[in-house]
């Protein structure tokens, strides 16, 4: 692409473009980060208003029943569903990533030791984001039983890394960092020849590519809404298990928002039959409800779409950046296939933390990940093709200018 107006052209003719008007979008930000935290819908504000002086305030502790509050967690896990694959009946949305995984790796490791007691080992790869190992790691350390938890260096060594040994694979869809995706079919398929159970995290995924959980046999999965699917800052996140195994679910976090009649008050704990038992305790309902005016939006489109257009604007991202900043020390690190790429684009820079900086306070919104990483997230529900020419214009004005040398860039806040 050489000019602006063909950027333009391509936003006339994107039949997405009309859904950027159903996002509360800053106006003078380029904001490529949507892949961290996605931006607000349009009508969450109202949403919030309503739940707080309508439902909390009126209705008070009789919205639990009145408004539906009780019941959110699995209404807004069926309505994320055909985003991912997932059948009626299978998805809540509950707590976090981090603890949501603590309950499929522990439900996991039972099932797994059950079918075979000799698979001590849980498969990762050590490029995953950081918190599914920790987790990983401290389950480990709580059950005590000889478990292992096997790091590959790279997506090449995973087919040699499950072995007879191996319980569970846990792998993370798109790499958080190098936008990297895994061809789920395939991988689901080699982990269950293997004889291993295979558990995925859709963090990078669920709302910017498309994932078919139950086409491919998968086990379980996790993902948040805070990233592609807008949800907020700190929304809960959602936990998935197919039918087939939620009779075998048993997960440790056994509160009273799992059992299957909580206000019975009884001092047994039995599990719900279905979803339920996914649950642990009381959940935040003024976040939760917020999760809905996110998922809204996509019911107007469909993956596909979002795919096509995710793909488009990386492409083009990725053809400006090294045409247009050709003479700098930027490498790309996203694959180019696009069966392996997801919907970021990360650049090695040597100075990346005071480039991205830079970039920052002229209005380009990206991020930084360690080491040298800058990544740019391509949310197609409202990111403009112009807006991808403007980013890389002000990338080559910082890189020439070399506005990323003055020291306040190389300040680090606590959250990079
Ligand atoms: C964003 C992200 C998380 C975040 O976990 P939380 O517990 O929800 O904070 C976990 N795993 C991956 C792969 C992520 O990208």
């Amino acid at each position: 692409m050489n000019n602006r107006d063909e950027a333009v052209a391509l936003d006339r003719a994107d039949p997405l473009g009309a859904l950027r008007d159903q996002f509360a979008l800053p106006t003078t930000t380029i904001y490529l980060d949507g892949n961290s935290l996605g931006v607000p819908p349009a009508a969450a504000a109202q949403r919030a208003q309503t739940v707080i002086a309508a439902e909390w305030g009126e209705g008070l502790i009789r919205s639990w029943n009145s408004a539906g509050w009780f019941a959110l967690p699995r209404r807004l896990g069926n309505k994320l569903a055909p985003l991912i694959g997932a059948a009626h009946n299978e998805v809540v949305v509950t707590d976090t990533i981090s603890i949501n995984l603590f309950k499929l790796l522990s439900a996991a490791l039972r099932l797994a030791n059950e079918r075979d007691p000799k698979r001590r080992v849980i498969v990762s790869e050590r490029s995953n984001f950081p918190s599914d190992l920790y987790i990983a790691q401290g389950l480990i350390e709580q059950l005590d039983r000889g478990y292992e938890l096997r790091l590959v260096d790279d997506p090449s060594e995973l087919p040699a890394a499950i072995g007879d040994d191996t319980a569970i694979a846990m792998i993370t869809h798109v790499n958080y960092r190098t936008g990297y995706m895994h061809d789920m079919a395939a991988l689901t398929k080699l982990i269950h020849e293997k004889g291993a159970l295979a558990l995925w995290d859709l963090a990078h995924s669920a709302g910017a590519v498309p994932v078919d959980l139950n086409g491919v046999g998968a086990d379980y999965a996790v993902g948040c809404t805070y990233k592609y699917l807008n949800g907020g800052p700190g929304s809960p996140a959602f936990v998935w298990v197919p039918h087939r195994h939620q009779n075998a679910f048993t997960q440790p976090l056994s509160g009273w928002w799992g059992h299957r009649a909580p206000f019975e008050m009884n001092p047994l704990y039995r599990p719900d039959d279905g979803v339920g038992r996914f649950l642990c305790g009381t959940q935040p309902m003024v976040s939760m409800a917020l999760v809905e005016c996110g998922l809204d939006v996509f019911l107007q489109t469909d993956m596909q779409a979002i795919r096509q257009k995710s793909l488009a604007l990386t492409d083009l991202f990725i053809e400006l950046v090294e045409t247009r900043c050709a003479e700098f020390p930027l490498k790309l690190v996203t694959p180019r296939a696009h069966p392996q790429r997801g919907s970021h684009a990360s650049f090695e820079h040597p100075r990346g933390y005071e480039v991205m900086q830079a970039l920052i306070a002229r209005g380009v919104i990206g991020d930084y990940r360690e080491p040298h990483v800058l990544r740019f997230g391509f949310t197609p529900l409202y990111t403009r093709f112009v807006d991808v020419w403007d980013a890389v214009q002000t990338l080559h004005e910082v890189l020439v200018n070399e506005t990323w040398r003055a020291p306040e860039f190389a300040a680090r806040g606590a959250v990079t």
